[in-house]
């Protein structure tokens, strides 16, 4: 079965929606916003508690199976200039999207070693390799999941677990829609495809990483940007 946390909508709704397809049963992760009904198994749960994170693994488990894709997307943005950014707004993006990603991957991991199988996928940014003024708290939580999922692919190798990062450049969620028109429209001025991504092309890149077919597949992290990175 496939988990994706933050399945509520945006990124991860699309993943899981595409994993769905793909034959998996699905369940999905969120904070407040209930997920749409789609057969999915929702489950309440800040990725910031650790007991909580717990009992979804336990919930799932017990209603679809052990966990063979983890997809660890919930994530958030507090944009401020460094000189200007809070104790609070710090923690609270790096415990979201860094911590929070490392507490599912390693409670997922335990059961992926076990059975010898499993596909780890976490969703960084492009950002997370080119930095963005407004964005160090954001930046360095995304880089973060760089060595992150580097230093877990090496360690669940052997068990044939893979573990790889999706870096979306501007992709038309509720999340850019946050930082206004205006710089949005600079931000796609700069992709040189011009254009967002949607959601489900992100779930694409998510979904062939989760897949038996990327098994030699670990440690990567595949740019889905519309050449915004170029591999960087
Ligand atoms: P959305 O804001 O549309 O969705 C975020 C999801 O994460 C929601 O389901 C939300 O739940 C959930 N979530 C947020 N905080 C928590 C939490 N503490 N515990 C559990 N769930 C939480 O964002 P996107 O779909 O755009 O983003 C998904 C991922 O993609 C993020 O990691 C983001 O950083 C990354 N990304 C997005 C880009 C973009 O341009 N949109 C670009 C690059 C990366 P709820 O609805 O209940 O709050």
């Amino acid at each position: 079965m496939a988990l994706v946390t933050g399945g509520s909508r945006g990124i991860g709704l699309a993943c899981a929606r595409l994993l769905a397809d793909s034959g998996h049963s699905v369940a999905v992760t969120y904070r407040e916003t209930k997920p749409p009904e789609e057969g999915f198994l929702a489950v309440q749960a800040d990725v910031r508690d650790a007991a909580a994170c717990e009992a979804v693994f336990s919930e799932v488990e017990r209603e679809l199976g052990p966990v063979g894709v983890l997809v660890a997307n919930a994530g958030i943005t507090r944009d401020s200039l460094v000189l200007r950014m809070g104790e609070d707004a710090w923690a609270d993006v790096l415990d979201t999207d860094l911590t929070g990603a490392w507490r599912y991957a390693k409670r997922a991991a335990a059961s992926m070693v076990r059975a010898r199988y499993g596909r780890i996928v976490f969703v960084g940014s492009v950002v997370g390799l080119s930095g963005a003024a407004g964005q160090a708290n954001y930046a360095a939580a995304k880089a973060g999941l760089v060595g992150l999922s580097r230093a877990l692919a090496r360690e669940l190798a052997s068990r044939q677990v893979t573990v790889n990062v999706v870096a979306p450049g501007a992709v038309d969620t509720e999340l850019l829609a946050q930082v206004g028109q205006k710089r949005v429209a600079e931000i796609v001025a700069s992709v040189p495809m011009g254009r967002m991504a949607g959601a489900e092309e992100v779930a694409g890149a998510v979904a062939f990483l989760a897949s038996p077919q990327a098994g030699y597949i670990t440690g990567t992290v595949l740019g889905v940007d519309g050449g915004l990175g170029m591999g960087h």
